[in-house]
């Protein structure tokens, strides 16, 4: 994909550099020339300006662009400046990041496609890994549901899917499972252990010690689960 990060920061920067080991065409742009400096040799474009100037905007072509990144986040007018430029040039799929909620409001109302606050999200996200440690991660996909992993408890080893009943008594569905499963050689000796991901998993499925279960679940059903034993 052809994608441009404008504001190389610590979060444009990571993101810039995560994209091109992706093998994406990236291009990034920043005023700071010793942050635009270090992408020298990493990517072909790598431009030195002031993105509230659309003619570096329009120069590069940013309407052919599937993603356009705006990382700057402490000049809430210069973030609102680029976004409206993108938009009047024509760029599809503009992300940008925003400082706080009065910067994210501001973005919306004009119209940008993604707004994310990296900060608050990752907080956020730990925050219910902290309050809930039997669930390994959690992903809420809408307000209503969250796909959670947690290691099976211990009622449910030796059991099929089907006999738990957890889509009739709490409307959790089991959507995937991770197992080890035991390398041998040719004298039969475990030599090692690979992780398998069984998905869909069949109801007839026995849950095996180890195992971690990927569910899908109302999100008022977190709490429950993170009790299970
Ligand atoms: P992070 O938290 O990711 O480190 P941040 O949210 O503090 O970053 P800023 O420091 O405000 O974000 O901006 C990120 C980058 O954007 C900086 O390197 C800055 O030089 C660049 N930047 C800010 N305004 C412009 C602009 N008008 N044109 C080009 N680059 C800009």
């Amino acid at each position: 994909m052809q994608i441009t990060v404008i504001g190389l920061g610590r979060f444009g920067s990571a993101l810039a550099e995560t994209l091109i080991e992706r093998g994406h065409e990236v291009i990034v742009i920043d005023k700071d020339e010793r942050l635009v400096q270090k992408f020298v040799g990493k990517t072909d474009t790598a431009i030195v300006a002031d993105a509230t100037d659309d003619t570096v905007l329009r120069s590069i072509g940013v309407q052919d662009m599937d993603v356009v990144v705006v990382a700057i986040g402490d000049d809430v007018e210069a973030s609102v400046l680029v976004c409206i430029s993108l938009m009047e040039l024509g760029a599809k799929n503009i992300i940008a990041k925003a400082e706080d909620e009065r910067h994210a409001r501001i973005l919306g109302r004009i119209g940008v496609d993604r707004i994310i606050q990296p900060e608050k999200e990752s907080a956020l996200h730990l925050a219910d890994l902290i309050s809930y440690p039997t669930i390994s991660d959690r992903f809420n996909i809408s307000e209503e549901h969250a796909i959670v992993e947690i290691k099976a408890p211990k009622s449910f080893i030796g059991r099929r899917i089907r006999d738990l009943e957890l889509r009739r008594k709490y409307n959790v569905l089991i959507v995937g499972i991770r197992r080890k499963e035991p390398v041998f050689d040719d004298e039969g000796n475990i030599v090692d252990l690979k992780e398998k991901f069984i998905a869909p998993p069949d109801p007839d499925e026995e849950i095996t010690d180890g195992d971690v279960l990927v569910l899908l679940t109302p999100t008022e059903m977190v709490e429950e689960i993170a009790r299970w034993e």
